[in-house]
């Protein structure tokens, strides 16, 4: 029988890039799709014609009850108050997240199908019925660097993150391009010299004449090494989630140690990492090249040349792309257990919706 889907903040930034790509597939032609909003509720559909004509209120549960499956892109603080009042009134359906909230959760599975399909399996034959997006960019680490830790060859890891102002949120990303603008616009390029141009600009980056409303600092000409909430040891929430998500995502019997530092660059929707791998054993360089490049369908190695780094190892290359292009890698002077490696990837995509959008196909099958 078609499965009644709810589908919650559809409106947001992870929400519409979920229904484009499920649009793109088809997905939603093979369920029975209702569209549920907290603002636009009872209104007519005009949005998505595979979905049913009005839509649902995301706040009402005995509307969302009678749903199979609810994804749910709105947010965590709409997940921790919707979730339990469902289960409070019995609900048993499946409910795929894009939020965090409930991804450390021991009845919840981290989602990533390409790195642990077998994990997912397991957990839906065992009756877990929440199944969590990942964080971006330890998601996107594990599809870049997914043939490592198949083969065991991952001891340890640091990354270093470039992370783009999407990840914060649509407004986020819409106050990067208005710094810029602000900043730029009041530049003439014609008459100003490089370092008149340069003090300009670090005068409009320690002003108040522009808005930094979301990021609480500059971003635009500037960085950010900080994301998310502190923890206790020091790392940031955002640093913490490397090690705690990917052990979680493979299921690792003796936890992988991850550790490093994310920042905020002025990036719109791309991540970036770069890694420091110490290796279980040493491993010849060509055979490393092949088992990162062999083992997803979207994982591409960019040999370490200036030319190839420049066209496929960048954000403009991999931007609206399910591609996750790894490169620069080279043995290090610590030695040969000791590997440098690259990534993007676009954190909207493999960072969000996707996973979201493939798990729900997974339940269908
Ligand atoms: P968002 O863009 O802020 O959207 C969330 C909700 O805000 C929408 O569903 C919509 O709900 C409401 N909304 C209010 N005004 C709106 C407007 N003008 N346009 C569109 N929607 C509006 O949130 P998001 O960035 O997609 O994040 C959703 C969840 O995914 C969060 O839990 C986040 O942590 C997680 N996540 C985000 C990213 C990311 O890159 N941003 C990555 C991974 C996970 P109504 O229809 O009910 O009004």
């Amino acid at each position: 029988m078609t499965k009644n889907v709810a589908i919650v903040g559809w409106r947001g930034m992870v929400g519409s890039v979920l229904m484009q790509r499920m649009q793109e597939e088809g997905d939603l032609q093979k369920v029975n799709a209702t569209l549920f909003s907290t603002s636009q509720k009872g209104q007519k559909n005009d949005f998505y014609p595979e979905c049913t004509d009005t839509i649902g209120d995301s706040n009402n549960i005995e509307e969302l009850k009678a749903m199979d499956i609810i994804i749910t892109c709105q947010g965590g603080d709409y997940s921790k108050e919707i979730y339990p009042k469902l289960k409070a009134a019995n609900w048993n359906g499946y409910w795929i997240d894009a939020a965090s909230s409930f991804r450390m959760d021991e009845d919840a599975t981290i989602i990533l199908d390409p790195l642990n399909m077998d994990v997912i399996k397991t957990d839906i034959a065992n009756g877990i019925k929440k199944f969590i997006g990942g964080n971006c960019t330890v998601s996107l680490m594990l599809m870049g660097l997914g043939g490592l830790f198949k083969e065991g060859l991952v001891e340890n890891l640091v990354s270093h993150t470039y992370q783009a102002a999407s990840g914060a949120g649509a407004a986020a990303m819409m106050e990067l391009l208005k710094q810029s603008n602000d900043i730029t616009s009041k530049i003439d390029f014609d008459a100003m010299e490089a370092l008149n141009a340069e003090k300009f600009v670090s005068h409009m980056l320690n002003s108040n004449e522009i808005n930094t409303e979301k990021f609480l600092a500059p971003l635009s000409y500037s960085l950010i090494p900080w994301i998310d909430s502190p923890m206790e040891n020091g790392q940031t929430r955002e640093e913490w989630k490397a090690m705690a998500e990917a052990n979680k995502i493979l299921r690792t019997k003796n936890p992988i140690a991850i550790d490093g530092t994310c920042v905020r660059v002025p990036n719109l929707r791309c991540h970036s990492q770069a890694f420091t791998i110490r290796l279980t054993k040493s491993v010849e360089l060509k055979t490393i090249e092949e088992i990162i490049g062999s083992h997803n369908d979207w994982v591409e190695f960019v040999p370490n040349n200036k030319e190839e780094t420049l066209k496929k190892l960048t954000p403009a290359y991999v931007s609206g792309t399910h591609r996750v292009p790894v490169g620069r890698v080279r043995k290090t002077n610590f030695g040969p257990l000791y590997l440098n490696a690259f990534s993007v990837g676009d954190q909207l995509l493999w960072g969000a919706a996707e996973p979201l959008r493939r798990m729900l196909m997974i339940l269908l099958d």
